[in-house]
Order: C-alpha cells, then structure tokens, then sequence
C-alpha cells in the first residue's frame, strides 16, 4: 500500500499453477492463454476482495458453447475447468459474446455472486475492471497476461485498486493511470529476468513510498477425494444406485479438474443403498 493511503497493489505469478492446469485440460492457443489470465483473475480478485474464502472466475460462453472455470482456495490451491458446450474446444472471446462471472462462497456455504458482459473484443482484463467497478464499486486498474506455449511461459498480472480514503483522488488517479501506461501489456514483463510479483510491484510503486502487507503462495492443486467421490455419488437416488450395483462392475471415477480417477467398490456402492 503507498504510505499516502491512495493506492493498494496485489500482484501475481502463476505460470506454474497455469501450465498445470493448461496441460490437465489440454488447451492450446488463446483458449490456453484465456485460462491462463482467468487463473491470475481468480487469484488477484481472492487476494484483493477476500483472501480467507474460495473464490471462482467463469467465463461462460454466448449459445451453449461452454465455460471456462478458475477455481482460486485460501490455502492456495488453485485449479481450472474447461466445461464443454457445443463444440469440442472452447470458443474464442475475441470473437464469441461472453460474461464474466465472479463468485466467492461465504463461510456459510452461501454464494456470493455478480456477473458483467466481457467487452468487445473479448479482453478479460478489461472485463475483470469493469467488474470490480460495477460490482464491488472498486476503481481499479488491471492487467493480465501469459504466454503459453513458448520456451519460457509466463502468467501473472496485478491490481492496482484506488483506496476509499485517497485524498485528491483525481490526482492520485491521474498519475497513476499515467505511469500505469508503460504496464498495459504486460506480457514481456512477465517473461524477463525481473519477473517476480515483488519487483512488478517496485517497478510499478516507484518513487512513491510504500509498505508492504502480505505474500502467499499459490499452486496447483484440486481438493478431490475419495471421500468426495462418495458423498456426490450419495445424492444419487436409489434407483440409479441399484442399476450401478446390478452392471456389476467397480465404478470409475474421473475429477475433470485434475484428471485423478477413483475407483468405487461395488460393496462401497451397496453401502450407500443401506446407508440411505
Ligand atoms: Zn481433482
């Protein structure tokens, strides 16, 4: 935070926990790009709004052509979801409609939600702005960006977020958005040496005196179980159960985040007919 008060920076790395969940989900290209910057958007917007609850970012495709999911956790896992609609591979958000859809569970499990219409173009750094704007009437300035399939890939960005008790905040805006001209894009930034959130954060502050908060890990990683597993297939009605029990076969498993498979006794199956 500058000492002023004004402004507060959170930024970001994440082309590990990108990479991961780029290849768990097997996208190439800008669709791999998109869930790249969404995983660095889940991110920042847990840190910056609220660090102590599961937050997720959904891109939902126009017409059924599926979403794109990032799932951002306290502890720092974080993992990605590409949820096929019509067609085999995600559309593209430069070129299909989309909204964008930030939601964070409350500690009583409650959803916490607010969706906006990603911008022309399809840019989510943008549409990540106008979200903070219109949802949580937050002036920020955001930028995401990775680099994918490359020799070295990069993901991260950062929020610059205008704080309630900045005096002269017009000023204040102004010279920020000013020297916030050279971090638009930030694409090569990520990729060189001096890549890390702290030193995007001095280049970004410099000058302006200013203390620093707080630092977390993230990674990749998915909260599936075996456990889980049982207690999504024990909200299946006894009729569908029963047909499991009578193919006669364990039942396998797949989490579609992480790609780990569980496999389900058929005992284990019987179990939960008695159970229920
Ligand atoms: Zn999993």
């Amino acid at each position: 935070m500058t000492n002023d008060g004004a402004f507060r920076i959170v930024a970001a790395r994440t082309t590990d926990t990108a990479q991961a969940v780029i290849s768990a989900q097997e996208l190439s290209g800008l669709a791999a790009q998109d869930m790249a910057d969404l995983l660095t958007a889940a991110v920042l917007y847990r840190e910056t709004m609220a660090p102590s609850l599961r937050v997720q970012c959904i891109v939902r495709f126009d017409d059924n052509a599926g979403q794109l999911v990032a799932d951002s956790h306290p502890d720092g896992w974080t993992r990605g979801l590409f949820q096929k609609g019509s067609g085999e591979a995600p559309p593209d958000i430069r070129k299909t409609q989309a909204t964008l859809q930030m939601m964070r569970t409350l500690p009583n499990s409650e959803l916490q939600r607010g969706v906006v219409q990603l911008p022309e173009g399809g840019n989510l750094s943008e549409g990540f702005m106008r979200y903070m704007q219109l949802s949580e009437q937050i002036v920020s300035m955001i930028s995401l960006g990775s680099v994918v399939e490359a020799q070295q890939p990069a993901a991260g960005g950062y929020v610059v977020q205008l704080l309630p008790e900045a005096v002269e905040a017009e000023a204040a805006m102004e010279t920020m958005t000013e020297r916030l001209g050279n971090f638009v894009e930030i694409r090569d930034r990520l990729q060189g040496s001096d890549s890390s959130p702290s030193q995007l954060v001095e280049q970004i502050f410099e000058g302006m005196p200013f203390t620093w908060l707080h630092s977390s890990d993230i990674r990749f990683g998915c909260h599936c179980s075996q456990v889980r597993v049982m207690t999504t297939l024990s909200v299946l009605n006894r009729t569908d159960i029963q047909e499991l029990v009578d193919e006669g076969e364990p039942l396998s498993v797949g989490c579609d985040y992480c790609g780990t498979s569980y496999t389900v006794e058929i005992a284990q199956l019987q179990g939960l007919l008695s159970a229920s």
